[in-house]
């Protein structure tokens, strides 16, 4: 049995890996062996939405292993996402329902909601008119009463959120019945977000680190270096013998968040998770969160126009 990610508890007693397979930018047939492939190399965390339309794929890849006996439903722990066209009370139990078909569990270890600003409603992700986003003014702290119903009726054992700044969380401590354990945020040497990861840990909620190698897939602006071959982190990964992706996903797992990398390259799933066998000094930690440059690789500015776009305050 390959080793697996050690546990961080979650502030209602709950384990959370702490180290993930993220899910998005499939395409068909893919994500399937991605998820199985990784189930084999140890990983008991997988990340989805319904927005990344896989959630049936991870569902069967999931029920393969657990008919092959490789894996029992209690030892992975799967998150989803609510999406932003979704986030009328009335929908929000329902598209849990739905996420919970689709990956054919009765539960979800947790449900996050994706993004504090709401869309349109509809069956379009991403409603937009001259690539403005449409949204509208539903409060998230109304669409959290029904996340909390999600957890009464045993859809999601844990509940939390992603991309929200601060001042956001803050206003939702004050009203949630059932706190949110997660902020799921963008984190990597390039966004290092210490001062959101702070704000987090004072108040028990753990970070999950998305696109923590800056994903590579996306180009970065004009003149950027991507973080993969930046030369101080190539340094540090021949001083480690680890290759640079480890060197940064070690990183983002010190500055104590959940990194979820995504991989659908049998390699590098593999290599991704080998994370826990060496430690960065404290030096070489303070040398890379000096590559900070608050780059977001998602600044999702098409709904920068909403009252509640996260991403206008410092953190
Ligand atoms: P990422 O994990 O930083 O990067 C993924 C890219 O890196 C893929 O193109 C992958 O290529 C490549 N890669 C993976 N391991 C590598 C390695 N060892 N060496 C070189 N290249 C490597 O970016 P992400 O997918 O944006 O973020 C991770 C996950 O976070 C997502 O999949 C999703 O689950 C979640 N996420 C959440 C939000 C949110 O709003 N909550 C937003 C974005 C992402 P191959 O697949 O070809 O190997």
């Amino acid at each position: 049995m390959p080793p697996l990610a050690p546990t961080v508890k979650l502030n209602n007693g709950r384990d959370i890996p702490a180290l993930g397979l993220g899910t998005w930018q499939a395409t068909p047939g893919e994500v399937r062996e991605a998820v199985k492939h990784a189930i084999d190399a140890g990983y008991r965390h997988i990340d989805t939405a319904a927005v990344y339309r896989n959630e049936s794929e991870v569902g069967e890849a999931l029920q393969e292993k657990f008919k092959e006996g490789a894996v029992k439903r209690e030892e992975v722990f799967v998150t989803s996402k609510l999406w932003n066209t979704c986030h009328r009370p009335e929908l929000v139990v329902p598209t849990c329902k739905k996420t919970l078909a689709d990956l054919k569990l009765d539960y979800v270890d947790l449900y996050l909601v994706h993004w504090p600003f709401a869309y349109k409603e509809g069956d379009e992700f991403y409603p937009a008119e001259n690539g403005i986003a449409i949204t509208t003014d539903i409060d998230y702290l109304d669409t959290w009463k029904q996340m909390e119903e999600c957890v009464n009726l045993g859809l999601a054992k844990s509940i939390g959120v992603s991309n929200f700044n601060s001042k956001q969380l803050s206003r939702l401590l004050e009203a949630a019945t059932i706190k949110p354990v997660i902020n799921q945020i963008e984190c990597h040497p390039y966004l290092n977000q210490k001062k959101l990861i702070e704000f987090c840990k004072q108040r028990d909620i753990v970070v999950t680190a998305y696109s923590p190698l800056a994903n590579p897939s996306i180009t970065m602006p004009a003149g950027g270096l991507p973080l993969l071959q930046n030369p101080k982190l190539k340094l540090l990964a021949a001083k480690y013998k680890k290759t640079v992706a480890q060197v940064v996903l070690r990183y983002v797992f010190q500055l104590g968040t959940v990194p979820i990398p995504k991989s659908f390259t049998k390699k590098r799933i593999e290599e991704n998770i080998h994370i826990f066998d060496f430690e960065l000094s404290n030096d070489d930690v303070t040398d890379i969160s000096k590559l900070n440059k608050n780059y977001r690789v998602f600044p999702h500015a098409q709904a920068k126009h909403s009252k509640y776009y996260p991403f206008h305050d410092e953190f």
